[in-house]
C-alpha cells in the first residue's frame, strides 16, 4: 500500500474535490505527514499568477525534502499548467478534474501519465463537509457559464453543470435524519443550479425545505441576474437564512463593463433594496484595483457602496491572471492604491454591519458550533457571529437570543 498525502490549494470547491479523492482511495494509505508519503497529490489552484507560483514552489520544496516522492498534479492547475509541468518532468503525473473518482486506479500506474480528461464531467460523489454536528455544506453544481474578464475558472472548471436533484435531496435527507439542521448550498456558480436540468434554485430550495429536520438553508453565493421572481417569493419563508451573498464585484458601470459582468448598478441597487425590505442582511464580493479603476471610477463606486444596504463584504485586491482578458488591459492600478481602496471599502461596510447589528439585536437564532471553557460561537440568521458564554454544554445547539450586547467587534450574550 502506497502512502498518499494530499496538499490542497485554493477555494472550498477544491477542498471538496480533495474529499472526493480521499473517499475513493481503497488500495492506498492516507498519511498526514508529507515527508513520510510516497505519493503527494497536489490539488492545485490557478486563480491568479500568485496561486500558480505557490503551487510551483510547493512542488519544488516537497521534492527537495523528499526526493523519492511521486508528485501528482490535480485540480485547476492541471488544466492550465499541467502540460508544461509534465513535459519539464516536474511532476510524475497529471490528472484533470474528471479523473478524480478514478484516483484509486490512477495511483497504481508505474509509468508517468497525463490524464487531463474533460471539463463536462459531474462527480457522482456528493461531498458533505460538516461544521460541528449540525451544519453541512452541500455542493450542488460545478463550473460556470459566465465569462468575467478577470477570471480563469470557466477555462479550468468548464461550464455550469448541476448535480442531480435526487442525489442532493437524498444526501440532505440522510444528514437531516442524523441531526443536521442547517445546510449551506455551494458550488462554483451556485445560482446557475438547475438550468441544465430544467429546474431552478427556487425549486430545489422548496424541496429541501420539505425534508424533515431541515431548519435553515443558506446559499453560498448568487449572481444578481439569477434572482428571479420564483426565488423572491421564498424570501419570507422561515427556513431561509436571512442573509444572502450576492456577487456584484463592483458598483461602477464602467468597471462592470470592463469586467464583462452581467450586472449593472441601477438594477443591483433596486434588487438589494427590495431584498433588504424583507429584513435581510446582504453581503457581496468586490474586486478593487482592477485595470481601469481610475480615481473617478473609484469615487463613483464607493459613493454607490454607501447607498447599498450592505452588511458584509468579501473585498479582493485585483491580482493578474495570465490568459484572461483583464491581463491584457492597460491602466494598471498600483498596489498601494488598491490597498487604500480595499481598506476604505472594508471600513465602510464594517460600519454598516455595526449599524445593522444594533438594530437587529433580538430574536437571534444562533446555531452554536463549538465551544471551549464555557464560550461558544455561532452565526445568527443574518450571518453575524455571536459569542455566547454559558455554564451549560451548548455545542451544536440552537439558541434564541433576545439579550445581546452589540459591540463593534461582534455580538455577545450570556445564557
Ligand atoms: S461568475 Fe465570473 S467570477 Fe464567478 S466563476 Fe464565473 S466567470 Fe469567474
Amino acid at each position: 500500500m502506497k502512502k498518499v498525502f494530499f496538499k490542497t490549494f485554493g477555494c472550498r470547491t477544491n477542498q471538496f474535490d480533495t474529499q472526493v479523492m480521499m473517499s475513493k482511495l481503497k488500495d492506498h494509505q492516507l498519511t498526514q505527514d508529507e515527508l513520510d508519503a510516497e505519493v503527494v497529490v497536489v490539488n492545485s489552484c490557478t486563480v491568479t499568477n500568485g496561486a500558480d507560483s505557490s503551487v510551483r514552489n510547493y512542488i519544488s520544496s516537497i521534492k527537495r525534502k523528499n526526493p523519492q516522492v511521486r508528485v501528482i498534479l490535480a485540480g485547476c492547475g492541471s488544466h492550465s499548467k499541467g502540460e508544461s509541468l509534465f513535459e519539464s518532468k516536474k511532476v510524475f503525473g497529471v490528472m484533470g478534474h474528471s479523473e478524480k473518482e478514478k484516483i484509486n486506479e490512477i495511483l497504481k500506474r508505474e509509468e508517468r501519465f497525463y490524464e487531463i480528461g474533460d471539463l463536462a464531467h459531474v462527480d457522482s460523489t456528493i461531498v458533505e463537509e460538516f461544521v460541528g454536528k449540525s451544519r453541512a455544506f452541500i455542493k450542488v453544481q460545478e463550473g460556470c457559464d459566465f465569462a468575467c474578464s478577470y477570471c480563469i475558472i470557466p477555462a479550468v472548471r468548464g461550464g455550469a453543470r448541476s448535480h442531480r436533484e435526487e442525489t442532493v435531496l437524498e444526501q440532505i435527507r440522510k444528514l437531516a435524519a442524523n441531526g443536521f439542521g442547517e445546510f449551506i448550498l455551494t458550488g462554483t456558480n451556485v445560482g446557475s443550479y438547475g438550468k441544465d436540468h430544467n429546474t431552478s434554485m427556487a425549486e430545489l430550495l422548496k424541496k429541501i425545505s420539505m425534508i424533515r429536520g431541515v431548519r435553515r438553508i443558506r446559499i453560498g453565493s448568487l449572481e444578481p441576474i439569477q434572482i428571479d421572481d420564483a426565488f423572491m417569493e421564498l424570501l419570507d419563508e422561515p427556513w431561509m437564512a436571512k442573509h444572502l451573498h450576492i456577487a456584484l464585484q463592483h458598483t461602477s458601470d464602467k468597471m462592470l463593463e470592463r469586467m464583462n459582468r452581467r450586472n449593472r448598478f441601477e438594477s443591483d441597487l433596486a434588487l438589494f433594496e427590495k431584498i433588504a425590505s424583507h429584513g435581510y442582511a446582504l453581503g457581496t464580493d468586490f474586486i478593487v484595483g482592477h485595470p481601469g479603476e481610475d480615481e473617478a471610477a473609484w469615487q463613483e463606486a464607493i459613493e454607490r457602496v454607501r447607498m447599498l444596504p450592505l452588511t458584509h463584504v468579501h473585498a479582493f485586491s485585483y491580482s493578474k491572471r495570465d490568459n484572461t482578458a483583464s491581463a491584457q488591459m492597460k491602466e494598471i492600478v498600483r498596489g498601494d492604491i488598491a490597498k487604500v481602496r480595499h481598506r476604505e471599502l472594508t471600513t465602510l461596510v464594517k460600519a454598516k454591519n455595526y449599524a445593522f447589528r444594533r438594530s437587529h439585536n433580538s430574536n437571534l437564532e444562533v446555531l452554536l458550533e463549538n465551544g471551549k471553557d464555557g464560550v461558544f460561537y455561532g452565526f445568527d440568521q443574518y450571518f453575524n457571529r455571536v459569542e455566547v458564554t454559558s455554564s451549560e454544554e451548548l455545542s451544536s445547539n440552537w439558541v434564541l437570543l433576545n439579550d445581546v450586547e452589540v459591540k463593534e467587534d461582534g455580538n455577545y450574550a450570556t445564557l
